[in-house]
């Protein structure tokens, strides 16, 4: 039996999640001749991305920002909301895009419409090949990655992206172990439509057990982020569309009127993830593949659209300098770029994440208190705010917004 012939790319990218996606269209935009494997039928998902600061430079750039904003609704300000009832609480906190001299901080769009956009352009861009199937093997060569998928097909590239998501077979072929995690807590998400309208505002509410978020999507419409102990997000995600709205209404304190219910309902049980390296062995890992924390700050996807970004960035650096796009190299020039904005990332939302369900009142005073000096220090507010956008270290060129 002779061996399946094996098409050459520079660039395998493996998952087309909005990561992958994203990845391929700017690698391919970048000169390299990039081949994007991931199943073309992908589960439903409801959840939207506020797409914030550096991710809005980074589509646009990429083409693909007019056709997100035509879809999604701007986010001008957003609101801290401290329920949580305990004798040490923070103050009410609103942070203005304005005050920063821009227009919006970014904007929320659905998951869907992220992946049909990025589609669209990937399937638009000349050197860039799609293959719908799984990899299923993965030999990591000298010179080469080789990925088998489902059917058959063979692929061979310098550089191979795993944005695989979580469980990825890419990190694991690389021996790249992970450290996991749990937390006491679901994220039920769903989107409303709303008798107020939300004037572009987001707001997030500080509960016992985690943060309650109401997001603007376009009209009058929000997607929620409710995280709750699992069994109660299992109870609300149970209950009738006029229950759920009741009981979201009375939580949000009728801030946007009655709700009515305007999707399906999805529960995701909260967890955590960081690999111990961020690329070995011709592989270099983007999104969840790398990283995973709870929907506290809208972070997850804004992090793997830097990762994105330092892929193209460090890939361009070795081809000037004629160096192996996938070799040791440039993977430890990845790996030398990511480590301190994931980790830093991680520990900032797992530390926001624990401190609203702690119930030592020294952490009280220290949230309290955090949020007390970020409402009355214009300078902290404003650096707080940049920040949050575009992290001074750990954003790609590509990323930086021209001010
Ligand atoms: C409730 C909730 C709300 C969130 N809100 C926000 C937010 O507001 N802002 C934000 O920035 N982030 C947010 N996030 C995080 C964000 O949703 C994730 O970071 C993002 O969806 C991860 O995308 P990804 O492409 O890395 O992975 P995934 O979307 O998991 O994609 C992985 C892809 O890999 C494919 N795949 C897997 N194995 C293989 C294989 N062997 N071969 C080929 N393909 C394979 C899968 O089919 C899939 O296409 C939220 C997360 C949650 C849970």
């Amino acid at each position: 039996m002779t061996a399946p012939v094996a098409a050459a790319f520079d660039v395998a990218v493996v998952g087309a999640g909005p990561s992958g996606l994203a990845a391929a269209l700017l690698m391919a935009q970048s000169g390299f001749r990039t081949v994007s494997i991931a199943p073309q039928a992908l589960p439903a998902d409801h959840r939207t991305t506020a797409l914030l600061g550096g991710s809005t430079a980074l589509l646009e750039r990429m083409g693909v920002l007019e056709a997100l904003t035509a879809r999604g609704a701007e986010l001008r300000t957003m609101r801290l909301v401290d329920v949580t009832g305990r004798l040490i609480r923070a103050p009410e906190v609103d942070f203005h895009a304005r005050e920063i001299g821009r227009g919006s901080f970014g904007i929320n769009v659905t998951n869907g419409d992220i992946l049909d956009v990025l589609g669209a352009a990937a399937d638009a861009t000349p050197n860039l090949t799609r293959i719908d199937g799984m990899v299923e093997t993965v030999e990591l060569g000298e010179r080469l990655a080789r990925l088998t998928t489902a059917s058959g097909a063979v692929i061979e590239a310098k550089l191979a992206a795993a944005a695989d998501g979580r469980r990825s077979r890419l990190r694991e072929a690389a021996g790249i172990g992970v450290k996991t995690w749990t937390y006491p807590q679901s994220a039920l998400i769903l989107n409303l439509k709303c008798e107020v309208p939300h004037d572009e505002v987001s707001t997030e509410f500080h509960g016992r057990h985690g943060p309650f978020v109401l997001v603007p999507l376009p009209g009058n419409r929000i997607s929620v982020v409710l995280v709750e102990q699992p069994a109660e997000a299992e109870r609300l995600a149970a209950l009738d569309d006029a229950a759920l709205a009741r009981e979201l209404e009375r939580r949000a304190h009728s801030l946007l009127g009655r709700f009515t219910v305007d999707s399906p309902r999805q529960v995701y049980p909260l967890s955590g993830l960081t690999a111990q390296r961020f690329a070995d062995r011709r592989v270099m890992l983007i999104g969840e593949a790398a990283h995973v924390f709870p929907p506290v700050g809208a972070q997850g996807l804004n992090l793997g659209l830097r990762d994105v970004g330092f892929l193209a960035e460090v890939a361009v650096r070795a081809r000037r300098a004629g160096r192996d796009i996938g070799g040791p190299e440039t993977c430890a020039d990845f790996d030398r770029a990511r480590r301190g904005d994931v980790t830093l990332r991680t520990a900032m939302v797992d530390m926001a994440d624990r401190a609203l369900l702690s119930d030592h009142l020294p952490a009280q005073l220290l949230r309290g208190l955090g949020l007390a000096l970020a409402d009355r220090i214009p300078p902290l507010r404003r650096l707080i705010i940049r920040e949050g956008l575009t992290p001074t270290f750990g954003t790609p060129r590509v990323m930086r917004e021209v001010s």
